[in-house]
């Protein structure tokens, strides 16, 4: 049985943010580092761009999932089965070797006393994944914020992703996938748990 992982605050800021002109700098040094020289044409504008993209791969630091799942609908006509969102896709980071990992997560909760926004469930993945993560601590994360906000009467959260530190570096598996799940409440009852594992079509 899993046990809840109760959220706890997920990172600490930075002691002082450095400056963009800083951030840039040290993406010149790994330039330099790779072998490559900053100040040939085509790496010019790179530390620039990096900088850039790293304020959108990281974005979820800036996001608070108290805010996302702020409103409830409580209007389902007694709706009170399982809602599921499979297939989100993501992009993450391991916070290992800040290498990217992506895939797809399926996020399903019980409502209790209402439902939320479907869209709210994609945000909550995006939300946690543009951070440095692991894909244990993401799948804990995405369960809890749930757990915690939406009063549901369970969770679950499955996550399928391949991770570019093990396809492009160290043991070199192309291929593989990593598959992580997280339930809570009802799901942790075989036949829910099972249902879940069906609609979501099993692990691929
Ligand atoms: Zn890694």
């Amino acid at each position: 049985m899993d046990d809840v992982v109760k959220i706890k605050p997920f990172w600490s800021e930075p002691a002082r943010r450095p400056s963009r002109e800083e951030a840039e700098a040290a993406v010149r040094t790994l330039i330099a580092w790779a072998g490559d020289n900053p100040d040939r044409e085509g790496l010019v504008d790179t530390p620039r761009r990096v900088a850039k993209a790293y304020r959108e791969f990281f974005a979820g630091y800036g996001e608070n999932p108290s805010e996302e799942l702020g409103r409830v609908f409580t209007e389902v006509d007694g709706y009170a089965d399982m809602v599921l969102v499979r297939d989100i896709s993501f992009f993450s980071h391991c916070e290992h070797h800040m290498a990217p990992f992506s895939g797809k997560a399926h996020v399903a909760y019980f409502p209790r006393d209402g439902v939320v926004g479907l869209s709210k469930l994609v945000r909550i993945v995006e939300m946690f994944s543009r951070r440095l993560q692991t894909q244990e601590a993401l799948t804990a994360q995405i369960a809890g914020a749930l757990e915690e906000r939406l009063r549901t009467r369970g969770v679950a959260v499955m996550i399928e992703a391949e991770h570019s530190c093990m396809t492009m570096r160290g043991v070199k598996q192309h291929g593989s996938s990593t598959v992580t799940t997280q339930f809570t409440g009802v799901f942790r009852d075989h036949n829910e748990r099972m249902r879940f594992l069906t609609l979501v079509g099993g692990a691929k």
